[in-house]
């Protein structure tokens, strides 16, 4: 029986962690799937404040687990398979073998990462179909490679991938990008980056050779279709959060993030959020920080009024 659980292990639940752990609280982190979450597949972050130079986002992220290990939060690898809120102490299973039972539950599960759902892009993944550039970049050294998307992890993704790929094509389907201008303008002054606007991606060729050769893309103004031929595609067109298990307890949007009742709260008195998982506007290492730092004090008021 724990004081507070925590689910997911990226910024927002490492921040919870450390505010938990300093509150005497003894949290238990559940790393989750992609332990360290999104900036654990990130490179250089420049605006997490305190940090002049910039900071790897991986060894960010390992500190400040490191940080809420020095007061004493637990964690443990593994996913949350079921969760049952219906009544306290809530119930969290964990890869369908272990159930934990907790007072309160901090949900930080963020979003992963969202694919084109073309099935040829789907057979490919992981052979030359990739969301993360961080990760399979360095496997493209001198050959050519695309990033879909017009975000801002478009732009960093397609800088990140010209230290190694001979040149690196941007495929965004207008010819607007959301990305912040800074961004654009530092990918826009990379000279092996092109760009190919007001298109999509129908299809991944070449499934039955079991690699990426090219893909075919088509205008959407014209509806025109033509072949590219590149050897890795990266996806960078945005997350889905990570909701399923709560599907029927926590109230969500219609996109699956959780809907917040104040604060840090869900419809659930005891269980809060915290980062990605509700936040689809600001979405920064440094909200999810303080997303979670909400969420501790409100775990902590709460046990706190229940006489803990
Ligand atoms: P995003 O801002 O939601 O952008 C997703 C992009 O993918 C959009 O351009 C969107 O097109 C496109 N897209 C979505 N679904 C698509 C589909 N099915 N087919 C083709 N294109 C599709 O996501 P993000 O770039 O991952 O950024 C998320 C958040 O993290 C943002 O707040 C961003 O500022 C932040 N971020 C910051 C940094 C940094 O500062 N270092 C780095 C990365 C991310 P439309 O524009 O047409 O909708």
């Amino acid at each position: 029986m724990r004081n507070v659980l925590i689910i997911g292990s990226g910024c927002a639940g490492n921040t919870a962690a450390v505010y938990a752990a300093r509150a005497n609280l003894s949290p238990l982190v559940i790393e989750g799937a992609e332990a360290g979450g999104q900036l654990s597949l990130t490179t250089m972050v420049e605006n997490f404040p305190g940090f002049p130079d910039g900071i790897d986002g991986p060894e960010l992220v390992a500190n400040i687990k490191k940080q809420a290990e020095r007061f004493g939060a637990e964690f443990r690898n593994g996913e949350v398979t079921a969760a049952d809120l219906s009544h306290r102490p809530f119930r969290i299973t964990i890869d369908n073998a272990e159930t934990v039972e907790t007072s309160t539950l901090i949900v930080a599960t963020g979003a992963s990462a969202r694919w084109l759902g073309v099935e040829s892009e789907q057979k490919l993944i992981g052979h030359g179909v990739s969301s993360c550039a961080t990760c399979d970049g360095f496997f493209y050294r001198g050959r050519p490679v695309m990033v879909v998307g017009g975000g801002d992890s478009a732009m960093e993704e397609a800088t990140f991938l010209t230290k190694f790929a001979s040149t690196v094509t941007v495929v965004h389907r207008r010819d607007q990008f959301r990305a912040s201008k800074i961004m654009i303008d530092r990918a826009r002054r990379n000279e092996k980056i092109r760009w190919i606007t007001n298109t999509t991606i129908d299809e991944v060729h070449d499934v039955a050779k079991g690699e990426v050769t090219g893909v075919r893309l088509r205008n959407v103004l014209t509806n025109e279709q033509r072949d590219q031929a590149v050897d890795g595609l990266f996806l960078a067109i945005g997350h889905i959060p990570n909701t399923r298990v709560f599907q029927g307890q926590l109230e969500l949007d219609p996109d699956g993030y959780i809907l917040c009742k104040g604060g840090a709260r869900t419809n659930i008195a005891g269980v809060f959020h915290a980062g990605d998982v509700q936040d689809r506007t600001y979405r920064q290492a440094v909200t999810a920080a303080g997303a979670g730092c909400m969420a501790a004090i409100e775990a902590e008021r709460f046990l706190e009024a229940e006489g803990h």
